[in-house]
């Protein structure tokens, strides 16, 4: 029986290697150029027991039951709910913003009730949507806007809000309670021994076979296979030859301090200082007792490693360009294959609906 090849082991890969496996008995070869499994999800415990998130914490949440009982047959779970705070002039605030970023921000003393008038006294009503800048001043207004999300969304993106395309930022969330979660999903847990224990899981079936170490283009010549589904950037397979898809990319700059803890939450936002966006203190996601901490801030760049597709209309015309190359052979998949931001849930749930 020929293979299928699945390029990539991340979360997108491994889920439909799982289910190919599993669900038509079929081969599957896992071709990972990197020397670990897991893509992006990929953690690892460092000296002081504490699991780090490699690429940037990752946090699973999810609204449906199937993606949650799919998972859960890999991984038993650390319950965790996800506090971000936003460090504005030197005070912590609750992130999304709440009744007490709104009080604390503002020095007022507004309730459920009543905080709705100061948005609606504040947010603008340009005549057009044009920029980052409108989207956000007409939720929230010039307050808020300037000293929680322009400085923080310019050095995410690397360019000016009034110079950056609507689509790129969502609605913000406004909470009118104290709910200082940051995300309010119906399941919300960490893997209890890590993403990459649970990948390990999803990919141990007697039918998956792993290459790490290899580039899809070292071997592609020597395997007759069935089918390539392909969670590598679409740009690269074609060699670029419309040229190249924009990312933005961010690293991680990981410092040991020896003491038990650096900030009150797990995540930390500076929209206005540094040239990160943001530190993430690890430990507080497994509520473990260590006498170090390990943080990691958050640099955005314009080059790199391919992290987040920038979904501008001109960039999306030129994915569809991409992906209208004819080619049975390939499926493209994933957040580089499809050129799309994918939370976890997302790209798990698509891929156990993929017609397989
Ligand atoms: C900074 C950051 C934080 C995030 N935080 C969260 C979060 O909190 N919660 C959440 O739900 N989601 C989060 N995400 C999204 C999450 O990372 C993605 O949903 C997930 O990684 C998508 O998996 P994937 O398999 O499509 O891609 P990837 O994880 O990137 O996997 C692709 C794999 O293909 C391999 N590969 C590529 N090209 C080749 C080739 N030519 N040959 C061989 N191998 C190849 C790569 O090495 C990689 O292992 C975050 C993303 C980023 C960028």
């Amino acid at each position: 029986m020929k293979t299928n090849i699945i390029v990539g082991s991340g979360i997108a890969g491994s889920v439909l290697a799982r289910r190919l496996a599993e669900e038509n008995n079929e081969q599957v070869l896992v071709v990972e150029k990197r020397k670990y499994i897991g893509g992006y999800c990929y953690d690892y415990r460092d000296e002081n027991g504490i699991l780090i998130h490699k690429h940037g914490p990752h946090i699973f949440r999810t609204e449906s039951k199937k993606v949650w009982e799919f998972l859960s047959r890999f991984t038993d779970w650390e319950d965790y709910q996800h506090k971000v705070l936003t460090n504005v002039n030197g005070q912590f605030y609750p992130m999304p913003i709440n009744l007490d970023t709104v009080n604390r921000f503002l020095g007022t003393n507004y309730t459920a009730e009543n905080v709705d008038d100061y948005f609606n006294s504040h947010r603008t009503s340009p005549t057009e949507i044009n920029c980052v800048k409108d989207v956000i001043e007409s939720q929230i207004g010039s307050e808020f806007y300037h000293a929680f999300f322009e400085k923080y969304t310019e050095k995410q993106w690397g360019l000016p809000c009034e110079q950056l395309p609507p689509e790129i930022v969502a609605r913000i969330p406004i909470r009118k309670n104290r709910d200082d979660r940051y995300f309010t999903h119906r399941y919300q847990a960490l893997p209890k021994e890590g993403y990459t224990k649970m990948i390990q899981g999803i990919l141990d079936h007697s039918n998956i076979h792993i290459l790490l170490n290899t580039e899809y283009k070292t071997i592609k010549d020597s395997i007759d296979c069935k089918h390539i589904y392909y969670s590598g950037a679409i740009d690269e397979y074609y060699d670029y030859c419309y040229g190249k898809l924009p990312y933005r990319s961010v690293t991680f700059e990981f410092e040991t301090y020896p003491i038990e803890q650096y900030q009150p939450v797990s995540v930390v936002n500076y929209p206005n200082n540094y040239d990160y966006t943001r530190i993430t203190e690890f430990k507080h996601f497994y509520h473990i007792k260590t006498t170090n901490t390990v943080i990691a801030k958050e640099i955005p760049h314009a080059d790199g490693d391919p992290s987040y597709p920038i979904p501008t209309n001109e960039n999306k015309e030129l994915y569809n360009k991409y992906a209208a190359i004819p080619n049975d052979n390939v499926t493209f998949i994933g957040r580089l294959g499809e050129y799309k931001y994918y939370s976890m849930d997302q790209i798990i749930e698509k891929m156990m609906e993929y017609e397989i």
